[in-house]
Order: C-alpha cells, then sequence, then structure tokens
C-alpha cells in the first residue's frame, strides 16, 4: 500500500527545537503514530498563524505532508492549551517532566496507545490541580509499564518469594524488589519502607480514579519519589533534566 502524502492526527507537543532564523522541528506523541517529527516553516516569525496551536504541552489536531527527510506540518488546531500549565510555574514545571520522560521513553514511529491516554490523563490531572506528586509518581510507574518495565513489587525478583511486611530494598538494575535475605547477597538496591512499598503496589494496581488524593503519608510518598526516580535514571541510563529542576523548585517553594 502506498503510503499517504497528506496525513491528520491529534497530537501533544512534546519538544520544540529551533531550526536556522525562524523555523522549528516540533516532537509530538500521538494516539497512533507514537512519537513523530515536523517541520514548522516560519514558526518564529511573528505573523506565524500555527504559533499559537504548536506551543510546548499543546493538544492539537496536527496534519502534515510527506517530505523525504522529514514531513513538514502544513496545518494545526487547539484542541485544549491545557492552559491552568502556563500560569504557573510548578504545574508547568510538572508538565514539562512528563513531556521530557516521555520523550525519552517512546521510539520514534511506535504507537503506544496506553502511554499517550497515560501522558493525557496526566496532564488533565495536572491542569486539575489534583495531588501532583500523587499524579507524578502514578505516572512515573506507569510510565515504565507502559515501557516494557513494569517493576515488579510483589515478590523478590531473585528468589521469588513472597514479600514480607518489612523493610525490603528495591533494585533498579533488578527491576524491582530483593527480600532482606537475597539483599545480603546483592548488595544493590535501597531500603523503602513497608508504607512506601504499600503506596507503591497501591499506585500500580489501582486505577487512578482509586487513589486517594489525600491522606498518602508525605514522606512515604517522597520515598516512593526517590526510588521511582532512580529507576527511571537507571532505564535512560541519565539524568532526566527536569527533575532536577523540580527537585530545586520545590525546596524554593517550601
Ligand atoms: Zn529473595
Amino acid at each position: 500500500m502506498p503510503e499517504e502524502r497528506e496525513y491528520r492526527t491529534e497530537a501533544i507537543v512534546i519538544r520544540k527545537t529551533k531550526l536556522g532564523e525562524a523555523d522549528s522541528i516540533i516532537t509530538f506523541f500521538t494516539p497512533h503514530r507514537g512519537r513523530i517529527q515536523g517541520f514548522a516553516k516560519s514558526l518564529r516569525k511573528p505573523k506565524s498563524k500555527l504559533a499559537g496551536h504548536l506551543e510546548l504541552l499543546t493538544y492539537s489536531q496536527v496534519s502534515f505532508a510527506r517530505g523525504r527527510n522529514i514531513d513538514t506540518i502544513t496545518g494545526a488546531q487547539t484542541i485544549d492549551a491545557f492552559l491552568p500549565l502556563r500560569n504557573n510555574l510548578w504545574l508547568s514545571s510538572c508538565g514539562l517532566y512528563v513531556a521530557e520522560l516521555v520523550y525519552h521513553f517512546t521510539p520514534e514511529g511506535q504507537e503506544n496507545f496506553t502511554l499517550f491516554r497515560l501522558t493525557l490523563d496526566t496532564l488533565r490531572r495536572l491542569c486539575r490541580g489534583e495531588d501532583t506528586e500523587v499524579s507524578l509518581r502514578f505516572f512515573e510507574l506507569h510510565l515504565a509499564e507502559g515501557a516494557g518495565y513494569r517493576p515488579e513489587l510483589d515478590t523478590c525478583v531473585n528468589c521469588r518469594s513472597a514479600l514480607a511486611e518489612t523493610t525490603n530494598f528495591f533494585s533498579p538494575q533488578a527491576g524491582g524488589m530483593l527480600c532482606p535475605s537475597c539483599r545480603q547477597m546483592q548488595p544493590t538496591g535501597f531500603p523503602v519502607s513497608p508504607a512506601a512499598q504499600g503506596i507503591m503496589r497501591h499506585l500500580q494496581r489501582a486505577e487512578y480514579p482509586a487513589i486517594p488524593a489525600t491522606g498518602i503519608d508525605p514522606e512515604s510518598l517522597h520515598e516512593v519519589e526517590k526510588i521511582s526516580g532512580a529507576y527511571l535514571k537507571y532505564l535512560l541510563e541519565k539524568d532526566v533534566r527536569s527533575a532536577a529542576w523540580l527537585e530545586m523548585l520545590k525546596k524554593s517553594l517550601g
């Protein structure tokens, strides 16, 4: 079947790169084409009609014309600008963190509808001002799972025994929890309190609406943040730039 010369898709803008005087390369995450790129001619000129519809973290209907090296963006219409994210430094930073992780965890041109839904739902939750820490932890765990790296949280990844209600150890290298006796043989991994293990298992299993927005102990949630951050960093083999920024911002906002 010949490839179509033009096509349209819903798309979330997850990255923008300047090109030359006034052009841009835009990276999108789409429901059925995965992560794709488009060339936006003269996007940075003041009279550009497309610019407003192709802002970072905008959900738009976008038209493309096939090109030899890169497809050209021929039209764009905003579906959701996620406005609450634009006027709030913390929320916009959370949104950019989500976009950066999606960029790094998705191969080009490979459909992953589950991850698309997760991304869209997470940005909407941030807009509704739901507990951002819970939203981000839920996103991180399900992002890893959607990318094929579901962490094992119920049984020891080494001896396969069920984990006791005690401090167990999360090993990014092993992709899950180690029981105390296996940890002695393999001294990797972070100690995880029973409370934090409970939160992680709940976030992994439950549909988002079933997760209470309040009542989760902030200290245990912070523990989960450190563990899931270390896991993502290990999987990516590098630091997530916006994660360091979020951490700094959190300290300065108190
Ligand atoms: Zn074990």
